[in-house]
């Protein structure tokens, strides 16, 4: 009787292994886009927890919580506390303050439209309006339809990728040292985002995609649009960062945001600066005439509460001084 109990629960033990090896990667996790935060904090609640080394694929409202669907829908019954709603927050395991989480993104899927906004108190335009306008445009075969003259090939980005802050509240409207709405066009499939972790687990929050933007975001919108986004995070131990920095293959960049484009433009040269100066064996002289020589400082956006730039380094020049990324 023991050795037949014995058979069976071997013969259990081996179709439970075959029915794991069969299901979905046990390492990737679906995210829907039913709960958001619209602040990044210390101590929120995560909705989901996963593995370092997770796959997450996320499911984002657009920037307006999809509340703008038709032409004829009427943007005063906008509920604006539901702005920048941003899917999360994941906490992933082992992640403690002081270390950096890598974020691969591997796509980024947009909705079948965008939406584009303009308002009198919004933008850097904002005084040539009277009051706040929208428009739907549809996104078909990978292009928006701007008009019967132009469609534009999008260029999928994620506005909002965020974790949880070292201190204070920080709404999902607003980028910081954290990530958060740092609404730079460089955010998109096939680069990797360096964000410093604060609190335990990261608290990992994304949402505001938009189809395509312009560096500085003039209107205060991109094209947005809900989306789906499919990212791999890994927690780096090995790694310090004070800032968002992005790795889109050729470059290296320091995202920094502040109060004015000027602050923003400080920290983010003197970050570079920092890193360059651990990771290279130049002297602050020479690492200045390099970074002035090849470096180049972008605008992101000028109009989230605080202004956001990049200072960006060519990894073909730091890879002959021994630096060829993180
Ligand atoms: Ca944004
Ligand atoms: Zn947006």
């Amino acid at each position: 009787m023991m050795m037949y109990f014995m058979r069976l629960m071997l013969v259990v033990f081996i179709l439970a292994g075959l029915c794991t090896a069969a299901l979905a990667d046990p390492e990737t996790f679906e995210v829907n886009d039913e709960k958001s935060i619209y602040a990044f904090t210390q101590g929120m609640t995560p909705i989901l927890t996963v593995p370092n080394g997770a796959t997450l694929i996320i499911k984002t409202k657009d920037c307006f919580a999809n509340q703008l669907q038709k032409p004829d829908d009427k943007i005063d019954t906008v509920d604006w506390n539901q702005i920048n709603p941003a899917t999360g927050p994941i906490f992933i395991e082992t992640a403690e303050p002081g270390d950096v989480l890598e974020i691969k993104i591997e796509s980024v899927e947009v909705g079948k439209q965008g939406v584009m906004m303009v308002d009198k108190t919004f933008g850097v335009l904002k005084d040539r309006f009277d009051g706040m306008y929208f428009r739907i445009m549809p996104i078909e075969d990978g292009k928006i339809i701007f008009d019967e003259k132009l469609s534009i090939p999008i260029r999928p980005m994620i506005g909002v990728i965020g974790v949880a802050p070292k201190s204070g509240s920080f709404s999902t409207g607003t980028p910081h040292s954290h990530g958060g709405n740092m609404d730079t066009n460089l955010i998109g499939a096939g680069v990797t985002l360096y964000l410093p972790v604060s609190e335990k687990g990261a608290m990992l929050a994304v949402g505001d995609i938009h189809a395509i933007q312009g560096e500085g975001e003039i209107c205060g919108t991109g094209v947005e649009t809900p989306a789906v986004v499919t990212l791999k995070v890994n927690v780096r131990k090995d790694m310090k960062l004070n800032n968002p920095v992005l790795d889109d293959g050729a470059n290296i960049m320091v995202i920094a945001s502040a109060q004015t484009l000027d602050e923003a433009a400080v920290i983010a040269t003197s970050d570079m600066a920092d890193i360059l100066a651990a990771k290279i064996p130049l002297d602050m002289e020479n690492i200045n005439y390099l970074m002035s020589a090849l470096g180049n400082l972008h605008i992101s956006q000028v109009v989230d509460p605080l202004m956001t730039v990049r200072f960006s380094m060519g990894k073909d020049i730091l890879s002959i001084y021994g630096f060829p990324g993180f």
